[in-house]
């Protein structure tokens, strides 16, 4: 069942404050720049032809230019870093048009600039789950409303002359709603906050999924992908290797939360000792706590997680 029957700007908003303010974060929160300097910044992640990432705010958002029209990944945080994605797409593809938009998952700080896309004649893909989401955005605007693709496993799409796989998880993983891009030309790799290279990858949404997650970075290994653009982070070619620091962390969370669970733990003696545990290659102590806690309160002893959005997510407006 879709428990999400629209936006959620409350939550989103809350989780782009908690991003925004751990200290994690703060070390890659723009450093105070030249007022000349635009608040953004866009690159070609490496020598990929047609392809650019820019980083709004504390997120990478990418497109590429299939020849016919653009495919555009994430949609910003805000009205603006939308109208800064759309400019830059057409001053760096001289003007083709959006024709497709993939949602890597719905947190604010990743889509919340989606409606500023609309109206709009791109075809949207979307984790399934989130379709019922993402239609309430949809209704709220204006003019024709466009085709959104529901993706529960994977899909090929042939973008111009350029081949996609667009891949969901088959559970919750970092959210309920993740999805991956795989630009099948260049193996590279675009995955949202799944992959978050020098960064802690996060576990405090409510549907956050251990095992869920765990599995689904079997799969972008399998894909032998030789670049990464995550959502946050730098990209890197060295895919397996950010891949593989993730899968330890969240095996090595794992397997802590499932003992203390086993042993009944409170959960100050869980944060107490997880203080000595060297689980991850980039979280610091205050992210490993609120991770921890996070997935604590809902873990079962067989290590699966109860999704918490329907109890502590106020229902949308
Ligand atoms: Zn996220």
């Amino acid at each position: 069942m879709n428990r999400s029957l629209s936006f959620r700007p409350a939550r989103l908003a809350l989780l782009a404050l908690a991003v925004a303010t751990s200290p994690a974060f703060a070390t890659e929160a723009p450093k105070p720049k030249a007022p000349d300097m635009p608040p953004f910044e866009v690159v070609k992640p490496f020598a990929t032809d047609n392809s650019w990432y820019g980083r709004f705010g504390v997120t990478n958002c990418s497109w590429i230019d299939t020849g016919d029209g653009v495919l555009v990944i994430d949609t910003g945080a805000t009205a603006l870093d939308a109208k800064n994605i759309k400019d830059e797409i057409a001053r760096t593809t001289k003007n083709k048009p959006i024709r497709w938009i993939a949602m890597t998952h719905l947190h604010s700080d990743s889509n919340d600039g989606f409606s500023s896309f609309l109206p709009t004649d791109a075809t949207i893909f979307v984790n399934a789950r989130a379709t019922g989401a993402l239609a309430g955005a949809i209704a709220g605007g204006t003019g024709k409303a466009p085709t959104v693709v529901g993706v529960s496993d994977r899909v090929a799409l042939l973008a111009g002359k350029r081949a996609f796989e667009i891949g969901a998880p088959f559970g919750n993983a970092h959210t309920a709603y993740d999805l991956y891009v795989f630009d099948t030309p260049t193996r590279t790799l675009y995955t949202g906050d799944l992959v978050t290279t020098d960064r802690c990858p996060m576990l405090s949404d409510p549907d956050s999924d251990l095992k869920g997650w765990i599995a689904v970075l079997e799969r972008l290994d399998s894909l032998g992908a030789q670049a990464l653009v995550p959502s946050r982070g730098n990209p890197t070619p060295g895919a397996a290797a950010e891949i593989e620091k993730t899968r330890r962390y969240l095996k090595s969370m794992l397997a802590f939360l499932t003992e203390k669970k086993k042993q009944n733990a409170p959960e100050a003696r869980v944060t107490g000792e997880l203080a000595s545990e060297k689980l991850g290659d980039y979280c610091p102590r205050e992210l490993n706590a609120i991770n921890a806690l996070s997935v604590y309160r809902r873990i079962l002893n067989d290590g699966t997680t109860v999704p918490g959005s329907a109890a502590s997510v106020p229902a949308a407006k």
